[in-house]
């Protein structure tokens, strides 16, 4: 059966309609849907007794409980999330004073083979619906408290684009979520065609993960810089009017003695003239079997100054949730191979 949650107002008028229901029976549902957390149809109680038996009948609520869950000492969350592929997704839960951040997933896997990825470690499996993507943050125990989205968790997102597209518009929708765009961030690798559809399609912040300046370097962290170089992909921002309030940011992950050095500043500063944006960097959470290791906390401050004094606007991401499988797709994993 098909289900409802993660359906835009359009496609829920098809459904009042295909069910003889009066027009504005779709706003009802996106209210109940969205702006509600309701566990059945049944709950639905200014439907009448006779449209909530039409839904049961031919519709899923689409609404899933998280499997499993892990907290850290620093208030960090781990959920897992079972989708209808029966593999697990990840959903993180980061509260920071007054900020409540939500990093979802897209992807069971993912098929971008980054060499620092244990996602791309599992392979790609599917993607998730819009449904799939939004019940992450209806599910979770702080549902009424989230007020940042970040869309990096497993997966790429624009490899994923409609079921992106989808959940975003049902999150920033009047009739849906009502969040404001900035208040989102959807994260790529550099996938153009899709990033371009998603610049045009989406209010939503960008953060593009760059991980080295330099062409063979990158290629060898990730191959998709073989197909969409990173000079690319900036000339494209380059050409794209992000206006005032929009933000494009760099997240850089950083690795001992592959892109730590001096001559990363500078390549960085070289690449990114002509950019307004913000350089993240990320200490990097060692997975099984990489040859890569982690930058100590003392460079990672020095390559931040040194890019700050450069005019480049850097932060150091702090790390979180360390005693709980920081690294994204570590502990999905732990779960298949308990599965097996
Ligand atoms: S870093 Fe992102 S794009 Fe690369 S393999 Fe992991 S999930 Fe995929």
């Amino acid at each position: 059966m098909e289900v409802l949650f993660g359906k835009t107002l359009d496609e829920l008028k098809q459904v009042a309609t295909e069910l003889g229901m009066p027009g504005y029976t779709a706003k009802q549902l996106s209210h109940w849907l969205y702006k509600k957390n309701i566990q059945s149809f049944n709950e639905m109680s200014n439907l009448s007794k006779a449209a909530r038996e039409k839904l049961n009948a031919n519709y899923l609520l689409g609404k899933s409980p998280f499997a499993e869950i892990k907290s850290s000492v620093d208030g960090t969350k781990k959920y897992l999330f079972n989708t209808t592929l029966h593999k697990y997704v990840e959903t993180a839960y980061i509260p920071d004073k007054e900020r409540h951040t939500v990093c979802v997933s897209t992807q069971v896997g993912c098929k971008m083979g980054c060499l620092f990825c244990m996602t791309g470690k599992q392979g790609f499996q599917g993607n998730l619906t819009s449904g799939e993507i939004l019940n992450q943050l209806k599910s979770i125990e702080e549902h009424d408290q989230i007020t940042n989205i970040v869309y990096m968790g497993m997966g790429e997102p624009l490899d994923n684009l409609d079921a992106v597209l989808k959940s975003l518009e049902i999150l920033t929708a009047d009739w849906g979520f009502a969040m404001s765009p900035r208040r989102i961030t959807v994260s790529t690798i550099g996938i153009i065609p899709a990033m371009k559809t998603f610049l045009e399609s989406s209010e939503a912040h960008l953060a593009i993960s760059l991980h080295s300046p330099f062409d063979n370097d990158r290629k060898m962290l990730m191959p998709i810089q073989q197909v969409y170089p990173l000079e690319e992909v900036l000339n494209e921002i380059r050409s794209w009017d992000f206006g005032r309030q929009r933000r494009v940011s760099f997240e850089y992950i950083m690795f001992r003695d592959l892109n730590d050095t001096e001559k990363h500043v500078k390549g960085l500063v070289t690449i990114l003239q002509g950019i307004k944006c913000r350089i993240n960097l990320i200490r990097f959470h060692p997975i099984p079997d990489t040859p890569l290791d982690s930058t100590s906390q003392e460079r990672i401050q020095l390559f931040k100054e040194s890019l700050n004094a450069k005019g480049i606007t850097t932060t150091i991401r702090a790390s979180r949730g360390e005693d709980i499988y920081a690294a994204c797709g570590l502990l999905s994993t732990k779960k298949r191979m308990q599965q097996r």
